[in-house]
């Protein structure tokens, strides 16, 4: 296999046509299989009118209600004395998980062997699109534990002949990078730029570690942090997204859109306040349908469910990359996306203005941006840690962190020229941020008002 090279090449570079007929199959096989072992899709059709048979193919899905989150929580104890969107006998059940999202209350899900080899055939797909080959050390830096992520990657890891360090977060010790000398590292734009801090302090330039492959899972990232990071290590970064509910998608050589695994999982993309499904271009709701070969099972099988991640299709045709599969754009979250005066905001537009070239000789990235005011005069602050405050250029770094914003966001400027927004900026030294006092995920943008 060449570098960068399918894992599955037949699927993966399968004709659209062969490709949406073995889709179209495995809904069949899918939408038969709900309805004959999941409780809650058996009375979800009933209550529907929704005849299977009359589901032949992923277009028929568009016709389909969407089921969210919330309702995998309404259908499972304590609200109903079963699990109804557990989908085999208990005796296959090999692993439970629980995804808690934003809402706190998490969602049962249960997986089966079979489910943990098709999760597995995903990440070898984006592990292989992102150039890892056998005989590769790889640090997860993800979590084990209630998260399917770090041990999807594990088992992918398994098959394609990859050592794995299973540190399951990124404050490993720096024995780790001397000792094994690992050839790629999977975590967060922001671990992964205070790990290479770490190394620096020890002596180890992180361009000379051995570190060839950088894989980011789980969010969203501005293509400026992901330059800023590919220089500080002297590597390739690459993209993943992932979820509990299977979507794994995996970025390759091109860099313009995640391929996601049409074969194995059915993707549209739904506008929730027009209630109607968007074409390819337009921005939606991932909106995702399980697709199980015919003749295996599922633990928890969904239909149209709504990941409450928005994205928008790149493309549907061959990709310089020989694979045929779509590519989508890396999703956003609402939940990180603040409006001022009608203009949405989100984190990763705040992320694109911080990693401006120009302002990474003077802060390391780390940011942070609060939202106060009213709908008449709203004040966005930003703090960014400086390498040195004493040293740092701060007129440039604002100056640069303006007009990338408002490049991206002209209606922002508007705003501002009319003095309706105003923008403070905060600089501190290293450790100085809020969030730097608070344990778990960092929010970056928190909404004041
Ligand atoms: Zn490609």
């Amino acid at each position: 296999m060449k570098e960068g090279g399918c894992w599955n090449e037949e699927i993966e570079t399968m004709d659209r046509g062969d490709l949406d007929a073995l889709v179209d199959e495995r809904v069949r096989y899918t939408v038969r299989y709900a309805h004959e072992h999941s409780p809650f899709y058996r009375k979800w059709f009933a209550a529907h009118r929704i005849d299977p048979a009359s589901v032949t193919c992923h277009e028929d899905l568009l016709e389909l209600p969407v089921v969210s989150g919330g309702t995998i929580r309404e259908h499972q104890p304590p609200n109903t004395p079963e699990f109804e969107f557990l989908s085999v006998d208990w005796k296959e059940v090999y692993t439970i998980h629980e995804t808690s999202g934003t809402s706190g209350i998490p969602k049962s899900f249960f997986l089966t062997w079979d489910d943990w080899l098709r999760y597995a055939e995903k990440y070898s797909r984006a592990f292989a699109m992102e150039g890892l080959a056998p005989g590769d050390r790889i640090v997860v830096c993800a979590s084990y534990g209630m998260n399917v992520g770090a041990n999807t990657m594990t088992l992918a890891a398994h098959a394609m002949g990859l050592a794995v360090i299973p540190e399951g977060k990124c404050t490993f010790p720096v024995r780790v990078i001397k000792n094994y000398r690992p050839t790629a590292i999977v975590g967060s734009v922001f671990k992964l730029l205070r790990l290479a801090r770490r190394l620096s302090d020890e002596g180890i330039a992180p361009k000379e570690s051995g570190v060839r492959r950088l894989v980011v899972g789980g969010e969203s990232f501005a293509e400026e942090a992901r330059t800023h990071l590919e220089q500080v290590w002297g590597c390739p970064v690459y993209n993943t997204y992932g979820s509990t509910e299977g979507t794994m998608c995996g970025e390759c050589n091109v860099k313009a859109g995640l391929h996601c695994p049409e074969d194995l999982v059915h993707i549209d993309l739904y506008d929730p306040a027009m209630e109607r499904f968007v074409g390819d271009g337009e921005e939606g709701r991932l909106v995702l349908t399980t697709l199980l070969p015919v003749g295996e099972k599922a633990g928890t099988l969904l239909i149209n469910y709504d990941t409450e991640d928005n994205s928008r299709v790149v493309t549907r045709d061959r990709c310089a990359c020989g694979r045929t599969h779509m590519k989508i754009e890396p999703p956003w979250r609402d939940a990180e996306t603040v409006v001022v005066q009608g203009c949405a905001i989100n984190r990763v537009d705040i992320e694109r203005a911080v990693f401006q070239p120009g302002n990474m000789g003077s802060i390391t990235g780390e940011y942070e941006a609060f939202v106060y005011g009213d709908e008449e005069e709203t004040i966005l602050r930003v703090s960014m840690e400086c390498i040195d405050p004493a040293t740092a250029d701060q007129a440039a770094v604002k100056r640069l962190f303006l007009n990338a914003l408002f490049r991206e966001k002209p209606e922002l400027s508007e705003i501002y020229e009319e003095g309706r927004l105003s923008v403070i900026f905060n600089f501190t030294p290293p450790g100085g941020l809020e969030l730097a006092a608070i344990k778990g995920r960092p929010k970056r943008i928190v909404d004041r008002r």
